[in-house]
């Protein structure tokens, strides 16, 4: 059973119990797909049904961020712990390289799919780079096609939320990847492009601070944290 919160259940999952859950995906028939709301996200879902839709529809839903893990703590209801979506990633590829399987890399500014691409082959051996196809195109069906004549067993789409929510419920069949993964700015950690808050600010879940001070433009998208936690204390009143 999932956990809720405003709306979004989440998966009560630990890292490591996350990364088997999309190992076993990648084993099964069909197409599924991972999402790791932040409380940013949670917060556009409740403004877009669309993307809640989408959001609750993937086959995984993590708690990418502290925020949410406080949020399902003060509902009554904890989650195990945050499963930041890089860390998940890091944990599938190193799984889907000891098989030898294949990844494609969508999203973000053009060359910087590119760049990850060779940083993954070089740090998990054996993991397959199917192709890469930057974030920043007009029509969806020459890269779906691109993706699925590149027969990769699996997809990171990294274009924002909700883009990428909603890109990989419409066109997830049709790339015939078995598992993506929605992962917003990854890519330009793997490339070296930006770089992830150090160990103590993310072990002190101020990783998002971090992120502020250096991309202070930002600012606004993190109002959405305050509202975030007046929701969840309203809610919180409400279910008492
Ligand atoms: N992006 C993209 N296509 C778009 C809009 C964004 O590929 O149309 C990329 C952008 O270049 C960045 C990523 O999507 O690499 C979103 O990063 P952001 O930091 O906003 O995501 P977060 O990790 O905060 O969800």
């Amino acid at each position: 059973m999932r956990i809720d919160v405003l709306g979004v259940g989440f998966d009560d999952l630990t890292m490591e119990e996350a990364v088997a859950a999309g190992m076993a995906l990648l084993g099964q028939e069909g197409c599924h797909y991972v999402v790791t709301p932040n409380p940013e996200i949670v917060e556009v879902c409740r403004e877009n049904p669309e993307a809640m839709e989408a959001v609750n529809g993937a086959s995984l839903v993590l708690a990418d961020g502290i925020g949410v893990v406080k949020g399902a703590a003060m509902l009554g209801t904890p989650l195990k712990g945050r499963v930041p979506g890089i860390e998940f990633a890091g944990g599938l590829m190193e799984k889907m390289a000891e098989r030898g399987l294949s990844l494609y890399l969508l999203g973000a500014k053009p060359g910087v799919a590119e760049q990850a691409a060779e940083k993954l082959t070089a740090r998990y051996p054996g993991l397959r780079i199917a192709g890469t196809h930057d974030g920043y195109f007009q029509e969806d069906g020459p890269v779906v096609q691109a993706i699925a004549d590149s027969r990769a067993d699996a997809l990171f789409v990294c274009l924002g939320a909700p883009k990428q929510e909603l890109w990989m419920k419409k066109n997830g069949p049709a790339t015939g990847a078995r598992l993506l993964c929605g992962l917003g700015g990854s890519l330009d950690v793997f490339a070296g492009v930006v770089e992830r808050a150090p160990k103590f600010w993310s072990d002190h879940g101020l990783e998002w601070f971090y992120r502020l001070c250096k991309e202070p433009k930002r600012i606004g998208r993190m109002m959405k944290l305050p509202l975030f936690l007046v929701h969840v204390r309203r809610e919180k009143g409400k279910r008492k």
